[in-house]
């Protein structure tokens, strides 16, 4: 599946001892097919007869399952799942957004992944509950912080290193109509903040507090003089990952609300044109031009992806298909927005933006906005001069510019 299409949503399971050793059963026979899969890839070189595809390790695990009774025992659908998941890792490597899959272990990687869900797969217990049906376990329930989306196709669940079990599901998401106001807004990956309207609005991306903040950095200077493998370093490990996964929530919950609203309430959205793809291609190279630090270039790529500002565009191209255009944002920091004066000089400082010419003051950011919300209906407008005169307006969701 391709996953810049779906809507994640993640709830705690929880599975009652005798599920969770049949859960846990999964997960080993999950771990042990990618693991599989990880060994006869790291025999293949580039140059050499082809590495097995999916369909080469789908006939591999049946043989696999004729051979080991505890392998035959599970549930074949979790197997064949961890051989995609594998298959849809090394795309990933390809295109140089994610790291070569590596071998998966015990304690540290534990899930598996279902597909196929049907609706009558999930069921609400009541209030606080839901219960979602799993092969040869049956209900296993699940916490229901907030309603489960429509339209779930697959779900993954999943045991972190402090052994509380997930499921995460993921779903096709509704696109939210446009308002038909009109209106239209720039955003500004802003340096001082998250993100700026061209509206004037400042938006900032939850993270951490001063103080937690604060203990991340020390719980990682304890866990660096901390003995390996000690009790003590599982558990300051165990804290700092806790502290990153709230931090990793909150920037989650932020793109989703703002998304939303942005989709709500504007009929265009203008953001930076942060071709992505293109960096991991030009970071990747060629076979015969391989390209210079592809491992930093890649690690850049995922850092932006998980930024706030990477999942807030993510996920407004998801509520509002074919409304969010990427605008080329060149010296939209240095170009005033009211006398389109363009100075180096008119840039005061991180926040403050002063034009030379004019003498207009504004937040930097907000400036930067409003120019790109400028270029994005100068950019619409061109288009529209090109269209047949009288010819009938588009009104169907138009792909997105490959480069946006
Ligand atoms: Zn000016």
């Amino acid at each position: 599946m391709d996953v810049s299409v779906v809507l994640v949503s993640r709830f705690r399971l929880l599975p009652d001892p005798a599920q969770e050793a049949a859960l846990l059963t999964h997960c080993a026979h999950a771990r042990f097919v990618w693991n599989l899969a990880v060994e006869q890839y790291a025999h293949w070189r580039q140059g050499r007869t082809a590495a097995p595809g999916y369909n080469d390790q789908c006939r591999q695990l049946t043989e696999a399952r004729a051979a080991f009774d505890w392998l035959a025992a599970g549930s074949v659908t979790v197997q064949q799942q961890a051989l995609r998941d594998f298959a849809q890792a090394m795309r990933n490597f390809f295109s140089a957004t994610h790291r070569r899959p590596t071998w998966r272990k015990a304690g540290v990687h534990e899930g598996f992944r279902q597909v196929g869900v049907m609706p009558e797969h999930i069921r609400k217990l009541n209030r606080k509950l839901s219960a979602v049906s799993v092969p040869k376990i049956g209900w296993v329930r699940s916490r229901r912080s907030r309603a489960v989306p429509g339209g779930v196709r697959s779900y993954r669940v999943t045991r972190d290193r402090t052994g509380r079990w997930h499921v995460a599901f993921a779903a096709v998401p509704e696109p939210i109509p446009a308002p038909g106001t009109g209106e239209t807004v720039g955003v500004d990956r802003g340096v001082a903040v998250s993100a700026a309207l061209s509206t004037g609005e400042l938006l900032r991306c939850p993270d951490l507090s001063v103080k937690e903040a604060e203990r991340l950095v020390r719980l990682q200077r304890r866990l660096v003089r901390a003995k390996r493998g000690s009790n003590r370093r599982k558990r300051l490990k165990r804290a700092a990952a806790r502290l990153r996964a709230r931090a990793a929530d909150r920037r989650k919950d932020w793109a989703e609300k703002t998304s939303t609203d942005l989709a709500r309430r504007f009929d265009r959205v203008y953001v930076e044109k942060l071709n992505i793809r293109a960096m991991s291609k030009s970071a990747r190279g060629t076979v015969t031009a391989p390209g210079r630090n592809v491992r930093q270039k890649a690690s850049l790529n995922r850092r932006i992806l998980a930024s706030g500002w990477g999942l807030l565009a993510v996920r407004l191209r998801h509520k509002a298909p074919g409304r969010v255009d990427g605008v080329n944002a060149a010296y939209s920091s240095q170009e005033c927005s009211v006398c389109g004066h363009i100075a180096a000089e008119s840039r005061e400082s991180q926040a403050r933006f002063r034009c030379v010419a004019c003498g207009h003051e504004v937040h930097a950011d907000i400036n930067a906005a409003i120019n790109i919300n400028n270029r994005g209906r100068t950019t619409l407008a061109a288009r529209g001069a090109l269209q047949p005169p009288g010819g009938a307006v588009n009104r169907e969701p138009q792909p997105e510019s490959p480069a946006a």
